[in-house]
């Protein structure tokens, strides 16, 4: 049985509180605790307080000396399209140079592109292309990470990403959330006609759906709702489908223009409703009465140059649960630098430290609906945490783009481990 001690923090950033999305004032205070050890029993956080109480149950636990360090939970990236082939980095100096991402994908660009190689790729191929990744995106903090298929779009495609989803939380010890995005887009050869379209929509809930849910490869559905992708009807037939099968329901909405895609979630008791860089007001009332959380993924507007970025304080103001999410992405967020969104999170969105850790936590955890597990260090909860070289938690967000975490714990298991040193130690340097 693993007994961990983790002592000499300069800071813990709990997040501990009820296990559910926080909201309003709920969502400002981040629950951070100085002069505290933290004890792990398994797999499982035993205890968090002044290390002179918590040794005597655990004095004989390995201790980890942080070195006067910052830990956190480690983070839940609620939102990553990671099983992908190869990169799309031509598409950057065509947008910069003025096409938009519709105009992209209707040259053949775009989704439809990774659709094209995804298909020709064997399941080994893009096992090993995604184990990389996975591995660079926990190097970051991440311990939780949603992975959604999405570039198959035909029954056998989509399974054989799934299955690699499978393989890899077999094989690696950060925690993955499966999710079937079969809905991504409309494949080319189903775009003859309206009817075809129809067909295409049949076929996801008639054929994919059912050896999704045979498979157990998904704990969610999630649909591309916007205009020029899947309409409001399309995704609530989807949704409502998947949702009678069994899957929890997700929904891209209002990315990029307002299309009522957060009142549809909202309505349909969604787990989050992702992107929202061009929601309502009436959308944003709708969130906020509703229990789904706004997951906001601000990396992603600005790798494609925009302006606008998601209403954030309107949402927060307004009672909204808000994550934040990598969106990591071969066209539109090719980052696996949770942290650098953390950063995007105060300076764009203007949300406060506190306000970004619990998005990237405990909402980021309810949004995969893991509540009641990860996202906080408190007792019961899993042994998910995260070191960062860094004394105080705002320096997290201000060092930008830099890789602050050092080491992270799944499960109670040495997940992440960026140190020179080759043994526990995680004395810092002066
Ligand atoms: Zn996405």
């Amino acid at each position: 049985m693993t007994r961990l001690l983790f002592v000499n923090a300069s800071q813990v950033i709990t997040c501990a509180g009820a296990p559910r999305a926080r909201r309003g004032k709920e969502a400002a205070d981040a629950a951070i605790l100085a002069n505290v050890a933290i004890a792990v029993e398994d797999d499982i956080i035993g205890a968090v307080g002044p290390l002179n109480e918590i040794e005597r149950d655990y004095g004989d636990a390995e201790r980890i000396d942080c070195g006067g360090r910052v830990i956190s939970p480690g983070l839940v990236d609620s939102h990553t399209h990671a099983i992908f082939g190869r990169a799309r980095y031509e598409e950057q100096e065509l947008r910069a140079g003025g096409l938009g991402y519709m105009e992209i994908a209707r040259r053949g660009g775009g989704i439809h592109s990774s659709v094209a190689d995804l298909r020709k790729r064997t399941e080994d191929d893009l096992f090993v292309l995604a184990l990389a990744r996975i591995q660079k995106l926990a190097s970051y903090g991440s311990t939780t990470i949603e992975v959604k298929s999405g570039y198959g779009l035909s029954l056998e495609d989509e399974l054989k990403s799934l299955r690699v989803i499978a393989r890899l939380s077999r094989e690696l010890p950060v925690r993955l959330v499966p999710t079937w995005l079969g809905a991504h887009e409309i494949p080319l050869e189903f775009r003859g006609n309206s009817r075809a379209r129809g067909d295409y929509v049949r076929l996801l809930i008639d054929e994919v759906l059912p050896a999704v849910v045979d498979g157990n490869l998904a704990r969610f559905a999630d649909v591309f709702c916007e205009p020029g992708v899947f309409t409001l009807e399309e995704t609530r037939s989807i949704l409502e489908a998947s949702r009678t099968a069994g899957l929890g329901i997700k929904l891209h909405a209002d990315e990029l223009e307002p299309h009522g895609g957060a009142e549809l979630a909202a309505e349909l008791g969604a787990v989050s409703a992702d992107h929202l860089a061009a929601i309502s007001e009436a959308g944003i009332s709708a969130l906020a009465a509703s229990g789904t959380v706004a997951t906001l993924l601000p990396g992603t507007m600005l790798f494609l140059g925009r302006d606008r970025q998601a209403p954030a304080r309107a949402l927060l103001d307004g009672g909204a649960a808000v994550a934040l999410a990598t969106d990591f992405n071969p066209g539109t967020s090719p980052t696996v630098n949770f942290p650098l969104i953390l950063t995007l999170g105060v300076s764009q969105l203007r949300m406060t430290v506190a306000e970004v850790f619990i998005a990237a936590t405990v909402n980021g955890a309810a949004a995969v609906g893991l509540a009641d597990r990860v996202g906080q260090v408190a007792p019961g909860y899993s042994a998910d945490l995260a070191v960062w070289d860094a004394s105080d938690v705002r320096e997290i967000p201000y060092w930008y783009g830099d890789r602050r975490c050092i080491g992270t714990w799944v499960k109670g298991k040495r997940c992440h481990y960026a140190g020179a040193a080759d043994n526990l130690n995680l004395s810092r340097e002066p």
